[in-house]
């Protein structure tokens, strides 16, 4: 056997192929980039020649690097460069925070951020009475963590011209105080009222924050994501531009959006944008819908009524216009990706994939469907019958302020006994992807991992698992989050796995992570990562 460049030794190495098998060490030839050899401890000798790099992985693990298939990177990344309250976890460290930046930034026209959550509010509305109280002269958006609310302050909404009289835009709601005037939280596509007079954000803002992106989820073991709105040309020329001088290291599969506010002819633009935008470890192959909002909101479509009301939530298309988009994004070649929360909205994206693949013909399109907070039983072998992928969001399957006090109360005991059904997904023979939907929320997989085999919140290790039966177990996890996410990233032929002549996409794990005595996964750290057998992060202690 030639020597190889690189051999990771005495560890557990999870290869994630399906029979779940583990083996002792892994070789990798750098120049190429790809996996020369898996196998035993004592066969790795073979693979050692002088000028061969050895880490004894002392009882470690190595996993594929995970892939993300649902997640907002680049939208992350600049709002990590502006005012971000996601450590903000109380009405009073919003404001403080806001205060803060608001008076470093004297010179800023807007003052714009994002990351509230809405369980810091009372009834998870923010009034734009507090954010006046800290930002009282200039205009005033904070998009929340989930992104399908916004608060606004009162220069902002004079700007934009809200008033007693603004009607509700279709798809969206305005918050409203009892006599009618806006309270200053704006829902879904209500936002844009405000948002629309933002300034846009330039190229150079984009790229920096694909970068910031790009550091944060190789430092959590991360090697490929699925971009889930780029929305437009700048993004797009700002992930390019990143790509042409080389400094891509992600492996990033890019969905355009579909513009609910538009009509067919958008299909043609979409297919020209897909076509200038592949580049390096840049693929543009998916377009992205949304067929619902969120359950706490009560813009989730379902099937029946939220409990006491008469409210079906909100289809962001009704089922004809999502057929027609979905039919027609089919026949153009894209792998359509669309958000679904509600059992009405899964229902309507099953049927819309359904008609287009009797329209169109079956082809290995890979339509998925994301987050699948409640699929009606009927649908859950629809799955399996048509090809399309769960790409669920792990972290959410616990019982948290947004399940607890926000959802359960308004669906009802029934549906509440059926949340993020993934065991039930899987036992009827459909195929899993994990999306962490950052900046929704975390996109560090271990904890993900955690949610996904416990239903437990890890910062709640105590609190009762949510629905348990449809937890997962660890291998099957894991394996998720690399194969089962490389499969909706059409990547699974090159990473997802270690195996011989695929590419070197690497994680070490500070421990044995399948040895029961090693505690919950979401404990474990990331040492390093490697993409194609050159390291994007090291862990200072490795001495790598
Ligand atoms: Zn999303």
């Amino acid at each position: 056997m030639t020597p190889a460049d690189l051999v990771l030794r005495g560890g557990t190495v999870f290869v994630a192929d399906p029979a779940l098998s583990v083996a002792e060490a892994v070789a990798v030839a750098v120049p190429d980039g790809r996996i020369a050899w898996v196998g035993s401890a004592q066969d790795a000798g073979d693979s050692i020649g002088p000028a061969t790099r050895v880490l004894e992985l002392e009882g470690r693990t190595v996993v594929p690097g995970f892939q993300d298939a649902h997640c907002h990177p680049a939208e992350g990344g600049v709002e990590l460069t502006r005012c971000a309250l996601y450590e903000c976890h109380s009405r009073e460290a919003c404001l403080e925070e806001i205060a803060r930046y608001a008076a470093a930034k004297p010179d800023l026209e807007w003052v714009d951020g994002s990351g509230w959550s809405i369980d810091s509010f009372e009834q998870g509305t923010p009034s734009s009475a507090d954010l006046d109280a800290v930002v009282p002269d200039r205009p005033a958006y904070f998009l929340n963590r989930d992104g399908h609310g916004a608060w606004v302050n009162t220069r902002a909404l004079e700007l934009a011209g809200v008033t007693r009289e603004t009607p509700d835009p279709s798809g969206g709601r305005i918050e409203r105080l009892a006599d009618g005037e806006p309270q200053g939280t704006l829902h879904e596509a209500a936002m844009n009222l405000v948002a629309d007079l933002l300034p846009p954000i330039t190229p150079e803002e984009w790229e920096a924050g694909i970068l910031r992106a790009q550091e944060t989820f190789h430092r959590l073991g991360i090697t490929a994501w699925q971009d889930a709105r780029i929305d437009g040309l700048t993004q797009l020329a700002a992930y390019r531009a990143v790509a042409e001088r080389g400094e891509l290291t992600m492996r990033v599969e890019g969905n355009l959006l579909w513009d609910r506010s538009r009509g067919e002819e958008q299909v043609e633009e979409l297919v020209e944008l897909r076509g200038a935008g592949s580049l390096g470890r840049l693929r543009i192959r998916g377009a992205k819908i949304f067929a619902d909002g969120v359950l706490e909101n009560f813009t989730g479509a379902l099937l029946e009524p939220y409990v006491g009301t008469d409210n079906y939530g909100i289809s962001m298309l009704d089922a004809e216009e999502l057929e027609r988009a979905v039919v027609l994004l089919d026949a153009h070649g894209f792998q359509v990706h669309v958000h679904t929360i509600g059992d009405r909205a899964v229902r309507d994206a099953l049927d819309a994939i359904g008609t287009a693949g009797r329209a169109n013909g079956t082809r290995d399109a890979r339509h998925h469907l994301a987050h699948l907070q409640l699929v009606h039983p009927d649908d859950i072998p629809r799955f399996a019958e048509l090809g399309v992928l769960a790409n669920v969001s792990p972290y959410w399957a616990c019982h948290d302020g947004y399940v607890d006090d926000l959802t359960e109360p308004f669906i009802g005991p029934e549906r509440s006994a059926r949340m993020y059904p993934f065991g039930s997904l899987l036992r009827a023979g459909a195929r899993l992807a994990f999306g962490s939907d950052w900046t929704v929320s975390t996109c560090d997989p271990l904890p993900q991992l955690e949610v996904a085999v416990t239903r437990i919140a890890p910062d709640s290790r105590d609190a009762r698992p949510l629905l348990p039966e449809e937890g997962l177990d660890l291998p099957t996890a894991l394996r998720t989050f690399t194969a089962g996410s490389a499969y909706a990233n059409f990547l699974e032929a090159e990473t997802g796995s270690i195996e011989p002549a695929k590419l070197a996409d690497l994680v070490v794990l500070d421990r044995d992570v399948l040895d029961p005595g090693a505690g919950p996964i979401g404990d474990a750290r990331v040492l390093l990562t490697l993409v194609e057998g050159e390291a994007v992060y090291a862990d200072p202690g490795l001495g790598w």
